[in-house]
């Protein structure tokens, strides 16, 4: 991988969709515009996904129990997800994503990084791209987004995050010290819930507090990881766009506000994953020949874990069973097992697919993405993947 130039020098966007799942649906069914509508899990220990922000209104947001959120917001419309045509429009996005550049790094359906330093000279400042972006689409899906614009992920993200909704919103590198300041030590990315912790118990609890302390202190409490978090605070981030390689491999994968530290609830994510990767799966008309895991122990120790498929599969509860399979050998195998990040992944059959092998197994699950179009999950979510988090 290339290493990239300096941050100061590089023009990066992060796009990310408006309560996306909520959106989609007020967008695809206008009774439900300016009211409250949350997606999640409509079972007794369902969370919700996405509110929109008629919902948030009432302090109904993602991964609140949907049973508390109804006693808040008692005449929502409360959804269960279709990720099939969730993963649709995320089609499209992506399509104009990478109209811009093809620096396109996905983090989920409706949030990608896109590294535009190249495009300058063809399309104009990252500010008048922002603003093209987001009126191409509008144009093309009917939704909003909001796009932050700085010289590297970390201010990029920030900056969607204070734009929202329906923002655009720039960072300058000389902003970027005063505005981490005043945020809370776990807004960066390094720092997950331990490190936050030791922090705090040290007396640092914003960024600005960070900024000041003297490095003695913080190597003594960070080890080697004192120096890059430091930059960090200070605004510095020098992680290049990753683009995700689509043609080799498939996959899904969430990083959690909160760390995962139930097998139950790791299962759930799981099959989440592997549903909504298996839709895009079906639409590339290959099968999995591999299936890999990327498991992220807090704060940042990726582990992956495969398996061939004999034969290729593109059926959600064979895929499943097999990411299962390592999902809990990895478990067992922890001290404390805990997860940051999950990530299930297909690796492709070379070539063009196999008509005969694929329509046999086209068939069924080709009738279950179109009913799931129709009439969404409701009818088709699995029993695990409704327990906890769809
Ligand atoms: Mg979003």
């Amino acid at each position: 991988m290339a290493v990239s130039p300096p941050s100061a020098e590089r023009a990066i966007l992060h796009v990310d969709m408006d309560a996306f799942y909520a959106a989609v649906e007020q967008h695809d069914n206008p009774a439900l515009r300016g009211r409250p509508v949350i997606v999640g899990g409509t079972g007794r220990r369902g969370v919700v996904a996405t509110a929109s922000y008629e919902a948030r209104a009432f302090g109904v947001g993602s991964a609140l129990p949907t049973a508390i959120a109804r006693q808040r917001c008692p005449d929502g419309v409360y959804l269960a997800p279709r990720m099939a045509r969730y993963a649709q429009v995320s089609a499209q996005i992506f399509e104009v994503f990478r109209s811009f550049t093809p620096q396109v790094e996905g983090l989920s359906l409706d949030e990608a990084f896109l590294d535009v330093s190249a495009s300058r000279r063809l399309l104009g400042t990252p500010m008048a791209m922002a603003a093209a972006l987001k009126e191409q689409i509008r144009h093309r899906t009917g939704l909003a987004c909001t796009v932050g614009v700085a010289a590297n992920k970390l201010l990029a993200k920030l900056a969607s995050g204070l734009g929202k909704p329906d923002g655009i919103m720039q960072i300058s590198p000389e902003e970027a010290v005063e505005l981490l300041a005043g945020l809370p030590v776990d807004k960066l990315w390094m720092v997950g819930e331990k490190t936050a912790t030791r922090l705090q118990t040290a007396g640092i609890h914003r960024i600005g507090d960070l900024q000041r302390a003297v490095p003695a202190l913080l190597s003594r409490i960070l080890g080697n990881r004192a120096e890059p978090l430091r930059r960090l605070a200070m605004g510095i981030d020098e992680r290049p766009v990753v683009v995700n390689r689509e043609e080799k491999s498939i996959g899904a994968e969430e990083t959690f506000d909160r760390d995962i530290d139930s097998l139950d609830a790791a299962l759930a994510m799981l099959m989440r994953l592997t549903e909504r990767a298996v839709v895009r799966l079906r639409d590339s008309n290959h099968l999995a020949a591999v299936v890999q895991l990327k498991l992220r122990q807090p704060p940042f120790v990726t582990h992956t874990r495969q398996r061939q498929m004999r034969p290729p599969s593109a059926e959600t509860g064979t895929l499943y069973a097999c990411g299962r399979e390592l999902l809990e050998q990895w478990w067992q195998a922890q001290n404390e097992p805990a997860l940051r990040l999950l990530g299930v992944s297909f690796e492709l059959t070379e070539g063009q697919p196999q008509d005969d092998l694929f329509s046999a197994q086209r068939k069924p699950s080709g009738v279950e993405d179109q009913i799931r179009a129709r009439f969404g999950d409701r009818g088709l979510v699995r029993a695990r993947g409704l327990a906890k988090d769809s």
